[in-house]
């Protein structure tokens, strides 16, 4: 899961991350609402964190133009406390939900676990895919052809998750680098190449027909 955090205040803007990191979330953060809107246009997040009253560019300016673009990642917007008229208007612009400050860690990760299993609409326990079995988790994959079980690490479950919800379609080496590993993050494409690697060993182990099939100078497809 990743989170886009758009707060011009930088301490809470720390604070939020610092909340999400514990809690394996993986955060980008940025204190202006172009940049915000830059950021969020990647459609990489799972959910974006924005406040109001921003630098450059508004709160609900941003979630305006989001959903123009039919961006639909959900929206948590923070409002000044009492301020009514700013919550009315966030929803109305296509914001999914509100946050007053101050509020508690506990508030925070209640709403963001809600707003990030709306997207999925269901809460899956497993992907499957052919015989593909991915445990969401424990991150345990196995197939139904085999009865070995295999641990995947974090990297290396973000990477077959990408896969088995794309099957049978080219998945850009840029997408991958940018959905698992970060936006700005400096990865070169032979660390891809080195954890598709990873999967294909452990894809074999568990005794998958499933191949990951490179896809000369563009990415990798899941064939089942
Ligand atoms: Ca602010």
């Amino acid at each position: 899961m990743r989170i886009l955090i758009v707060e011009d205040e930088h301490r809470l803007a720390e604070a939020l991350g610092q909340i999400l990191t514990e809690q394996k979330y993986m955060t980008d953060m940025v204190h202006d609402g172009k940049e915000g809107l830059d950021y969020a246009r990647s459609g990489i997040y799972d959910c974006i964190i924005l406040d109001v009253m921003l630098p450059s560019m508004d709160g609900f300016e941003v979630v305006t133009a989001l959903r123009r673009e039919r961006i639909s990642t959900p929206v948590l917007m923070l409002t000044a406390r009492d301020a009514l008229p700013d919550k009315v208007r966030g929803l109305d612009l296509g914001a999914d939900d509100y946050m007053t400050k101050p509020f508690s860690p506990e508030e925070l990760l209640a709403r963001l676990r809600v707003l990030c299993r709306r997207k999925g609409e269901v809460v899956l326990d497993e992907l499957c895919v052919g015989d593909v079995r991915l445990a969401l988790a424990s991150s345990e994959l196995f197939s139904t052809v085999g009865d070995k079980r295999v641990h995947l690490n974090y990297k290396e479950a973000e990477l077959m998750r990408l896969l088995l919800g794309r099957p049978r379609m080219i998945l850009p080496k840029e997408e991958i680098i940018v959905k698992v590993w970060g936006y700005d993050s400096d990865v070169a494409d032979n660390t891809v190449e080195a954890y598709v690697s990873f999967l294909r060993k452990k894809l074999a182990f568990v005794g998958s027909r499933a191949q990951i099939v490179s896809v000369k100078k563009i990415g990798y497809k899941l064939e089942v």
